[in-house]
């Protein structure tokens, strides 16, 4: 081996190591955070088009690391994938989800609440168990429970179909997240015991350029199969109303609410109540 192989090697090893060690750092960080309560739930309203009413809302995980400030989710959930965390980081989030809706419910009968599934969660044996356990522990009836899971998956439907089955018999509700950044097809989807497609920001965005084909394709596309269909990061009045125009059923975004703190989300439907 020449010096400079050998010295690159060097390098790539450091990096190496240093990527590892800060893999490990990290774990042992969010174990301490589960343990010391160092994670929060912001709830992100979904308002229906028609009505103007607040029918559900997303739960995403917040990470308030006492060093380093808020650390937003995509930072932390792949690692936390990796190492299997996210099991127990999501069992948290599920039932704080569920425990602070079951509070809101006497108010607001209507709500729902959203969690996001990871792969390696939805195809673990003891994630029903789990779920009902939670149901069972917080006393939310399962219809006011949605959970969200990418469109990537279920595309091996002979895995994923059995699995959305057993989830559709607890009761709970189950939305497509991300919806349109894979490659489904309509003869694939009816196959899918689904409530909900999250038409992905992305179309929502290039709501000028895509107006005349994919948006209101989705949205029928939807209602062919009958499922409710929500539009996720909608940020203008503009789009707001386009969406209705095309008889898009729900939407999320900024222009409504940034997912907020519990305290806020309370206020937020107070403001709210139809
Ligand atoms: P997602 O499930 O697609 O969540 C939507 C993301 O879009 C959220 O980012 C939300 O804050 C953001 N968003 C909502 N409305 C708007 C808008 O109008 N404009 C823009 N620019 N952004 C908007 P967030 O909270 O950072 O979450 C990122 C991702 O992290 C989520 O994507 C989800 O995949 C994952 N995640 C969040 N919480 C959890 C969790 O509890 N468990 C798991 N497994 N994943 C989670
Ligand atoms: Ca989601
Ligand atoms: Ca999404
Ligand atoms: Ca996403």
């Amino acid at each position: 081996l020449s010096k400079k192989a050998i010295s690159q090697f060097r390098f790539f090893e450091k990096q190496m190591n240093r990527t590892i060690h800060e893999k490990i750092q990290m774990e042992r960080e969010l174990r301490k955070a589960l343990e010391s309560g160092e994670f929060e739930l912001y709830y992100q309203p979904q308002i229906q088009l028609t009505t103007g009413q607040v029918v559900g809302m997303e739960a995403l995980i917040r990470w308030n690391h006492p060093e380093k400030g808020m650390i937003p989710p995509n930072k932390f959930i792949p690692i936390a994938e990796e190492t299997g965390l996210i099991i127990p980081i999501n069992e948290w989030v599920m039932e704080t989800a569920c425990c602070q809706t079951k509070q809101l419910l006497d108010q607001y009968p209507f709500l729902s609440v959203s969690v996001n599934l990871s792969p390696y969660e939805f195809e673990s044996r003891r994630l029903v168990y789990k779920l009902v356990k939670i149901l069972e522990k917080t006393n939310l009836p399962p219809h006011c429970l949605d959970v969200e899971i990418t469109e990537r998956m279920t595309m091996d439907t002979e895995k994923a179909i059995p699995i959305l089955k057993r989830l559709k018999l607890v009761g709970v509700t189950i939305s497509i997240d991300d919806f349109g950044t894979g490659y489904s097809s309509l003869s694939y989807l009816k196959k899918l015991p689904i409530d909900r497609l999250k038409i992905d920001r992305s179309f929502v965005q290039n709501i000028q350029e895509e107006k005349e084909a994919v948006l209101p394709a989705i949205i029928s596309l939807g209602h062919n199969i009958g499922v409710k269909v929500l539009a996720e990061g909608v940020e203008t009045e503009q789009e707001v109303a386009y969406l209705k125009e095309k008889q898009c059923d729900e939407v999320q975004g900024y222009y409504y609410a940034k997912p907020l703190p519990y305290h806020d989300l309370v206020k937020f439907l107070e403001e709210h109540k139809k």
